[in-house]
């Protein structure tokens, strides 16, 4: 094999259109057959979700063999899986350097959404976010984010022809990682995941959460299209310096710019400011009222996320009165303020909680987990 096809990994899952045509140059496919072939496979991988190439029935026999003999239909490893009691399920997957990353998958009455990881692990050390706590860090290849998309659609076995009965309706980029600190490969992998002629994930159904990467939210938007989401927590930069140390780099009126100008932003394609309430830092009135002078001018919606606890977590959640309240002069400025129902607490799966298995908790650390999830466990309220 050339040194450019030992680059690829063994597996087309995933793979975008230049990687496959590349492949395809490997074996010798002439230049002029490439693109259709791409087409055709592109239609297996993602409209079909086919798990062995002999099954890619319009390639020619010679061309499976060809494909079969340096390439597989191999999908990204579950080693965990776990069901909540709500129907949450999250997954652990094994990458093939041994790294693990999670996902999560959330099912609701009008949608199911998939919250896929960009990186193992997370270099920013937000002090309420499990994940910035992990040692270990690298980024995800594009076929690594996709691949998650596709061990799930397995999983569930959600590869209908009819759209409105997918599983999967949406996708939100809010599992392990900043993806603007590996913005390339999320910008292949967003645009895999909404090819029309592929898996076909509507770009208003996509969101992208990101700590507040300044210089790279433009860029993402011109290239994807996909909606916005920013983790504020704060609106004075003394405490989102604290919480999100990011903010050091990037303030809060840079990062606010930033949103007002984020391509595509209009009434219909608001951009999500999430809050995670915790209790006497960031959650009293003059904090909600600060919140919505802030974003005066940007259409947005306000997402509040009850804190979720992890074992040694220096925060608590703000009671339930406290966040009615503070929804509440939020609403009364007019935006939408929907409470997030913390999902599939019960499995460590829910926002901040995810840390892969690589650094798994001692046996009494889930157990106060477990026990700090139970009592927290009861649904605030969801207004949408
Ligand atoms: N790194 C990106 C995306 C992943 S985090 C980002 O920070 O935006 C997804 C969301 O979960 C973010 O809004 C994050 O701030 C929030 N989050 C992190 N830890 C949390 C916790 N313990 N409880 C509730 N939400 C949390
Ligand atoms: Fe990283 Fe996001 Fe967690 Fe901050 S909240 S540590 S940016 S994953």
């Amino acid at each position: 094999m050339s040194s450019l096809s030992s680059q690829l990994p063994s597996s087309l899952v995933g793979l975008d259109r230049a990687a496959l045509k590349q492949v395809l140059a490997n074996i010798g496919v002439a230049e002029k057959e490439q693109n259709m072939r791409v087409r055709q496979i592109w239609s297996w991988l993602y409209v079909h979700g086919v798990q062995e190439i002999d099954k890619m029935t319009t390639l020619s026999g010679a061309l499976r063999e060809q494909l079969g003999e340096h390439h597989t239909l191999e999908r990204l490893t579950i080693s965990e899986k776990q069901v909540s009691e709500d129907g949450t399920r999250k997954y652990l997957f094994k990458l093939h350097d041994g790294h693990e990353i999670e996902t999560v998958y959330i099912p609701e009455t009008d949608r199911g959404t998939l919250c896929v990881s960009s990186q193992v692990g997370c270099t920013l050390n937000c002090t309420f976010c499990h994940t910035g706590t992990m040692r270990l860090v690298r980024n995800l290849e594009p076929h690594e984010i996709v691949g998650q998309l596709i061990a799930v659609r397995d999983d569930l076995a959600d590869w209908h022809n009819n759209e409105s009965k997918r599983a999967v309706s949406n996708i939100v980029m809010m599992g392990m990682g900043e993806p603007l600190y590996n913005t390339d490969h999320v910008i292949t992998a967003l645009n895999v995941m909404s090819d029309g002629d592929g898996t076909a994930l509507s770009k208003r159904r996509i969101t992208l959460s990101t700590s507040g990467v300044v210089p790279d939210i433009a860029r993402v938007g011109d290239a994807t299209g996909v909606m916005l989401a920013i983790s504020l927590h704060a609106v004075r930069d003394d405490l989102r310096n604290e919480l999100v140390p990011l903010n050091k780099k990037y303030p809060i009126e840079e990062l606010l710019e930033a949103c007002r100008a984020y391509p595509g932003l209009s009434n219909a394609r608001r951009i999500t400011f999430e809050y995670v309430m915790l209790k006497d830092v960031n959650d009293s009135d003059a904090d909600a009222r600060e919140l919505v002078r802030v974003l005066s001018g940007i259409p947005a919606k306000i997402n509040l996320i009850p804190f979720n606890p992890w074992p040694g977590s220096p925060y608590e959640c703000s009671s339930r009165n406290r966040i009615m309240k503070f929804a509440d002069i939020v609403n009364h400025a007019g935006y939408a303020s929907p409470v997030r129902t913390p999902r599939g607490r019960d499995i460590m799966a829910a926002c901040g909680q995810l840390k892969s298995a690589s650094e798994k908790m001692s046996a009494a650390e889930r157990k106060q987990a477990e026990l700090a999830a139970q009592r927290l466990s009861q649904p605030v309220d969801i207004r949408e």
